[in-house]
C-alpha cells in the first residue's frame, strides 16, 4: 500500500512520520507532481494555508507541466481515499463562507479561522469513532453544515470536527502533531486498504 501526502506546503513531514510509525511496509510518498500522484493508493491533504495550497495546486509547476488540481479531483471522484486536515478540509468542502470552493467534493459548509487567530489555537480532547483523542486546533475552520450523506465521526464543543463521506475523511484538527498517537492515521490506512 502506498500513501501520499500532498507536499506543496504545510505539515507534510509530520504526516509522513505518522504513517511510517504504523507499519514500515507502507510506502510513503510526498506528492508534488502528477506522476507521483499516480503511484499512491490514498492521499493526505495536510494543514497549511488553504489559499496558498490552492494557488499552487492550480499553477503549472513548470512550463508545459500539468498542475495537480484536476488530476487530484478526478482521483477523489473516482474513489481514491483522501484525508484533509484543517486547510485540507477547507479544500475538500463544497461551500466555504465568502469564497469559491476548491475541490468541492465533500458536502459540508465551512467557515475559515472559525475560532479566531493563531493566538486562539488550542488543544482539546474528544471522542473519535469510539477513541478518546487529543485534538490540536490551529487556526482551525468550523464546519457549519453537514450534508445528509456525511457521517460525523467526532465533535468538539457541539460542533463536527471529523467527518466522513465514503472515501473522503476530513478533520478540522491536526492528529499529525500529537506525539505517539497514530490511531487516526491507522483509521485512514484502513480506509485506503478497503479501497485498494
Ligand atoms: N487557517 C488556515 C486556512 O484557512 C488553516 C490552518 C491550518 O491548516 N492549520 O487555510
Amino acid at each position: 500500500m502506498t500513501i501520499g501526502v500532498l507536499a506543496l506546503q504545510g505539515s507534510v513531514s509530520e504526516h509522513l512520520k505518522m504513517i511510517t510509525s504504523i507499519n514500515k511496509k507502507i510506502v510513503t510518498v510526498p506528492v508534488r507532481t502528477v506522476d507521483e500522484l499516480a503511484t499512491v493508493d490514498g492521499l493526505i491533504i495536510p494543514g497549511g494555508e488553504s489559499t496558498t495550497l490552492r494557488k499552487i495546486l492550480e499553477t503549472p509547476p513548470a512550463p508545459n507541466v500539468e498542475p495537480l488540481f484536476i488530476p487530484i479531483k478526478e482521483r477523489i471522484a473516482a474513489g481514491m481515499a483522501v484525508w484533509g486536515t484543517c486547510a485540507g478540509l477547507i479544500l475538500l468542502a463544497s461551500r466555504v463562507e465568502g469564497e469559491n470552493p476548491c475541490f468541492g467534493l465533500l458536502d459540508i459548509d465551512v467557515k475559515r479561522n472559525g475560532y479566531g487567530r493563531q493566538i486562539n489555537s488550542f488543544v482539546g480532547e474528544g471522542e473519535f469513532d469510539g477513541m478518546t483523542v487529543g485534538m490540536a486546533f490551529i487556526r482551525a475552520p468550523i464546519v457549519t453544515r453537514v450534508g445528509s450523506g456525511v457521517q460525523v465521526l467526532a465533535e468538539y464543543d457541539g460542533k463536527p470536527v471529523a467527518v466522513r463521506q465514503d472515501n473522503i475523511l476530513a478533520t478540522t484538527f491536526h492528529p499529525e502533531v500529537m506525539q505517539r498517537d497514530n490511531r487516526i492515521h491507522k483509521y485512514f490506512c484502513n480506509m485506503v486498504e478497503d479501497k485498494v
